[in-house]
């Protein structure tokens, strides 16, 4: 049986945080680095795998369950439990995987990696099973799967923001992301051909309380829903802020304000790059900043800093992106400007006294693909 190869990438979220638990849109990219999966299948009744982030290797038996398996190979072992449990094949056989999507920054390294397994084992069987089974996975059903593997076998919650990245992105494109009826549409996006790029600046600051901070901001969004009368903020989008009036908890309040703003953004931000309309779709990433600063209360002063400072240094617009408490900030910043802007980011978070940001361009790129 012959190897196969896989690769699916990084992701990073342009715009529309918090969105997805209420059903709203989000609009990210997928990244040029990327998680390969190369995969030799034989008769063993066992994957055994091994990652150039990890010593050793792991042995995952196919009949594997949640929890069995712990640390990095769960993500794994969690694909193969997954793709089982909703009837594929799985072959057993030798994985080995190389990535150099940094892991735990909020570039999703996690959906990289199931991403890139679930693809890697799927054209395994394919290629195995001379006649199509009919099992051929749509990308949406691949990206439940993958979902599932990190939400039920590793126990880690995440939405689906992660896997569609993953899985639908392209060159020079947006993935504008409805998250109501799963649907995602390509938006194109190639600044770097009116002379912006897109900057990516972490704060290397890492969210040690996001799980609670994150229930807590679900549980505001799901009583201010029901305090307009509504299943989720979503079903009020379409009534304006003046719904919001029924919401009486003034915390509730802010949170849906963020959540029906932001919705609000995405869409407006998709319809700036339609027009390559950098300077307008800036101005909309500094709002979101602000909003998710002032009413989600979901960043810290080190990337307030960052994002202030970005923008003074001349972005077009700069935001936290991601859940929240650190992470990476993202602008969007004309080349010309690009060294003079880091070097005043820099200089500002060293005089604050914070760890210095790693700063680098980036741009988007392929999404999941056999290689
Ligand atoms: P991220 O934001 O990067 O997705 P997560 O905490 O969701 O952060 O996932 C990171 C975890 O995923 C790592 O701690 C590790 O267990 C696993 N992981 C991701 N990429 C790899 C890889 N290339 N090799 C081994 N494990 C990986
Ligand atoms: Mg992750």
């Amino acid at each position: 049986m012959s190897t196969v190869r896989y690769a699916a990438p990084g992701r990073v979220n342009l715009i529309g945080e918090h969105t997805d638990y209420n059903l709203g849109f989000a609009l990210p990219i997928g990244l040029p680095q990327r998680t390969v999966v190369t995969f030799t299948p034989d008769d063993s009744d066992a994957i055994t795998a091994s990652s150039d982030r990890a010593d050793g290797s792991v042995r995952i038996g196919l009949d594997t369950a949640p929890r069995d398996v712990t640390g990095w190979a769960a993500y794994v072992a969690g694909v193969v439990w997954a793709l089982r449990d909703v009837g594929h094949q799985v072959p057993g056989g030798t994985m080995s995987i190389t990535s150099d999507v940094e892991v735990g920054s909020g570039l999703s390294s996690s959906a990289a990696l199931t991403c890139a397994v679930l693809g890697a084992l799927k054209t395994a069987t394919e290629t195995a099973t001379a006649t199509a089974t009919g099992s051929r996975l749509d990308r949406v059903e691949a990206a439940r799967i993958a979902q599932r593997a990190e939400n039920e076998y590793v126990g880690a919650p995440t939405g689906l923001l992660d896997q569609l990245s993953a899985l639908f992105a392209e060159p020079d494109t947006a993935l504008l992301i409805d998250f109501r009826d799963i649907t995602v549409r390509p938006v194109p996006f190639d600044p770097d051909a009116a002379g912006v790029t897109l900057v990516l600046i972490d704060s290397r600051v890492r969210h040690s309380h996001a799980g609670g901070e994150y229930a807590d901001r679900r549980a505001s969004c799901e009583r201010a829903a029901a305090a307009m009368g509504a299943a989720t903020l979503r079903d009020v989008q379409d009534r304006g802020l003046a719904a919001l009036s029924a919401v009486t908890d003034p915390v509730d309040l802010r949170r849906a304000r963020h959540v029906l703003t932001e919705n609000q953004r995405v869409l407006d931000f998709a319809a700036a790059l339609k027009d390559s309309d950098y300077s307008t779709a800036g101005g909309i990433m500094t709002a979101s900043h602000e909003s998710m600063r002032d009413d989600f209360n979901i960043t810290v002063p080190q990337v307030d800093l960052i994002a202030e400072t970005a923008v003074r240094a001349g972005a077009l617009g700069a935001r936290m992106t991601g859940g929240g408490f650190g992470g990476v900030v993202i602008a969007l910043v004309p080349l010309d400007r690009v060294e003079s802007l880091s070097a005043t980011v820099r200089g500002a978070s060293a005089d604050a006294g914070y760890d210095e940001p790693t700063i680098r361009r980036t741009h988007s790129a392929a999404g999941a693909t056999a290689l």
